[in-house]
């Protein structure tokens, strides 16, 4: 027999709601064989959606509300090819749902940053109109300059009194050398504790030999990973990461858009997906690939809605059909309610 059980809400570390479209028609891919054209894709996609960023993001937002997500971090695309638009559609979006979604908002500079004249400026600017967080990526292989790229964003997060979120896709020696740089960076900066990698993939190559090293450095500079266990890309070995004090949250990445037609916004559908990619088998592994889904983003994110979770009868929870968090990770249900303040949340679409 099936049992109801309670669990705190979700959190999703990492997701792209700008770029998606969910609720919208089907958007057929082009083929990429890099990083350079996956983000070329990205941007002729963009500019040829015809449903506005609100309403795009909205649809996929909600569908996440529904499924359990309680708090999110949404990396916002700004560039001077779309200006402020992403930003502004994506807090609209938000303060539509603030009643049941705590929504983060990093100014990603997608495109470029130093290598996109103009993006530095709009970055600045984006902290003043929505944006929470500053964000980064790949300092020397998309950006081309990686300490005039870290100058940049560790001087603009310094002066604004906000965190950092940086995506890194370099694999290899060169990624992990660019993670201790990072980490050595944000020692000197005194920004501990406060700054995130997206993806990391070079931290999920455990053969490396100087991936303790990183690690260690990732740990002592407080640096957390957000891992979104995507199709073809690398997972990290979450024992190895974790036995070096490296903390981890669960993102979905993006979401039906340009750069993969998969994803849901579910974040019982990227546990499993966890759980599946790292061959998670034990009740302790599967459980950990809950826990990165819910309360370690909720630590990440400081979601006081999914820490206060106290069991049965607390106020903000989620039920569902399951006799274990285990078993909930293999089957993913859906849940059969999502409470807030006491009560179970309807959307209007
Ligand atoms: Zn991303």
């Amino acid at each position: 027999m099936t049992a109801l059980i309670t669990t705190p809400g979700f959190v999703d570390a990492h997701i792209h709601p700008d770029k998606t479209t969910w609720g919208s028609g089907w958007l057929s891919r082009t083929p990429a064989q890099s990083l350079t054209d996956l983000i070329g894709n990205d941007l002729r996609a963009q500019l040829s959606l015809q449903d506005s960023v609100e309403d795009r993001a909205y649809a996929l937002m909600s569908q996440a509300v529904l499924n359990g997500t309680m708090a999110m971090r949404a990396h916002v695309d700004v560039a001077p090819q779309i200006g402020l638009k992403n930003i502004h559609g994506v807090r609209a979006a938000a303060e539509r749902l603030a009643p049941f979604l705590n929504v983060q908002v990093v100014a990603f500079p997608q495109f470029g940053l130093l290598s996109n004249p103009g993006t530095l400026e709009l970055m600045e600017a984006a902290l003043t109109e929505g944006a929470d967080l500053v964000g980064g990526i790949d300092p020397e292989s998309v950006d081309g300059d990686l300490h005039g790229h870290l100058d940049a964003i560790f001087a603009l997060a310094n002066r604004h009194g906000r965190d950092l979120d940086i995506h890194l896709h370099d694999v290899g020696a060169e990624g992990l050398a660019q993670l201790r740089v990072i980490a050595g960076r944000t020692v000197a900066e005194g920004m501990q504790g406060r700054v995130t990698i997206g993806h990391g993939f070079a931290l999920c190559d455990a053969s490396q030999p100087a991936i303790g090293a990183t690690l260690e450095a990732l740990a002592d500079a407080g640096i957390w990973m957000a891992t979104c266990a995507l199709g073809a890309d690398p997972v990290p070995d979450l024992d190895l990461v974790e036995s070096h004090g490296v903390k981890v949250a669960l993102g979905s990445d993006g979401v039906r858009d340009a750069w993969s037609p998969f994803g849901t916004g579910s974040m019982m559908d990227r546990a499993h997906l966890l759980g599946y990619r790292t061959g998670a088998s034990t009740d302790d592994e599967l459980e950990r690939c809950f826990r990165l889904a819910t309360t370690a983003g909720a630590e990440l994110l400081g979601s006081a809605v999914v820490k206060g979770f106290s069991g049965p009868t607390s106020l903000d929870r989620l039920e569902f059909a399951a006799n274990s968090i285990p078993e909930l990770v293999v089957d993913r249900p859906a849940p059969l309610r999502v409470i807030r303040r006491g009560e179970a949340i309807t959307l209007k679409a």
